[in-house]
């Protein structure tokens, strides 16, 4: 590994917000992954020079969020990880519109608007992502999606660019956006939403959070529902119908609470987590002729 790279990286940051063979275990939701070569926190104004110095050392990277959506492979992550995360979250709301940069959590967001009476946003708050994860992925839930919200999205280019893109240019589709296909950086979003009633706004968040614990395994490290919803049918009732509620490998298990869950029980690895997926996969493909795709995204070497 490169010294210069590394003190050109520290003058970029300051210390204390770049670290060596970080392990991804402790920036990811399943509580898995090895370490990466180099692991960043930027504010938005120095993600630019943080790509610019990755190109001219020849380092690969990779942006994050909240790591709430991701597999991490046991052997890590070689090159550089760049967290979009706390130190760059602020959030601010004028008038009916909610502007957040990439790395303020979802539920901050949602927050802040349910506290400025701005009513649109409450299917978002118990999302455990970042703005810029859910962008990326038009997350969703209750019938609610990012698409229905996002006036427009900042996004550096790989030429080093910020643009502004409108929801034409990002084409929302489920789970998907067109950020991934530019290899953008998601630096911030305006979300326009309308004024509501604040006890009704309250009233709704409240009651998706107690639906999400009753339903959903949020006692154990996951990375939410595993797969994708598949045309037709539901993912967790495929698995539950092939019989595999409460599978397990190693550590790693279908949850017995929501078959659409992959947990880790405590000790599981990656490499298990990956294995009880594909098995699952196979499962349900070899009984109902389905082949689950994943939510979930596979990054590093296992
Ligand atoms: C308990 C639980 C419940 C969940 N419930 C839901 C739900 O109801 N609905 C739902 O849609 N999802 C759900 N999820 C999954 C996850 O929270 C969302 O997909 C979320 O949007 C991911 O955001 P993140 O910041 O954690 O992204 P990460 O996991 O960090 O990254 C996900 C992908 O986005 C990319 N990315 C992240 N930030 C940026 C950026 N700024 N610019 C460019 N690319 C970026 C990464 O490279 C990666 O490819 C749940 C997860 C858990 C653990």
């Amino acid at each position: 590994m490169s010294d210069i790279f590394w003190k050109q990286l520290q003058e970029i940051t300051g210390s204390g917000k770049c670290f060596r063979q970080e392990r991804m275990g402790k920036h990811t939701t399943f509580r898995v992954g090895g370490p990466a070569d180099y692991y960043v926190c930027p504010s938005r104004a120095q993600v630019a020079n943080i790509i610019s110095l990755c190109h001219a050392h020849h380092i690969p990277w990779m942006v994050i969020g909240n790591g709430s959506n991701l597999l991490v492979g046991d052997k890590g992550i070689p090159g550089m990880v760049i967290e979009l995360g706390k130190e760059s979250a602020q959030v601010t709301v004028e008038g009916n519109e909610v502007c957040a940069q990439a790395g303020a959590l979802l539920s901050l967001a949602a927050r802040k608007a349910a506290d400025a009476a701005l009513t649109g946003m409450e299917f978002a708050s118990g999302i455990p992502g970042s703005v810029g994860g859910a962008v990326v992925m038009n997350a969703g839930a209750y019938g609610g999606e990012m698409r229905q919200i996002v006036k427009s999205a900042t996004v550096l280019t790989t030429e080093g660019r910020e643009r502004v893109l409108s929801p034409q240019e990002l084409d929302f589709g489920y789970r998907h956006s067109s950020i991934p296909g530019m290899q953008a950086i998601v630096l911030e979003a305006v979300f326009a939403l309308e004024k509501g009633n604040p006890a009704a706004i309250e009233e709704q968040m409240a009651r998706l959070r107690s639906q999400r614990s009753e339903k959903q395994p949020l006692e154990y490290p996951s990375a939410g529902s595993t797969f994708k919803r598949p045309q037709g049918y539901f993912a967790g009732k495929l698995i539950e119908d092939a019989g595999l509620r409460g599978y397990q490998v190693g550590d790693a298990q279908v949850s017995e609470k929501h078959c659409g869950f992959v947990i880790n029980r405590g000790e599981a690895t990656a490499s298990q987590i990956r294995q009880l997926i594909c098995d699952v996969q196979d499962k349900v493909e070899e009984q109902f002729g389905v082949r689950l795709e994943t939510e979930v995204r596979f990054v590093g070497e296992f």
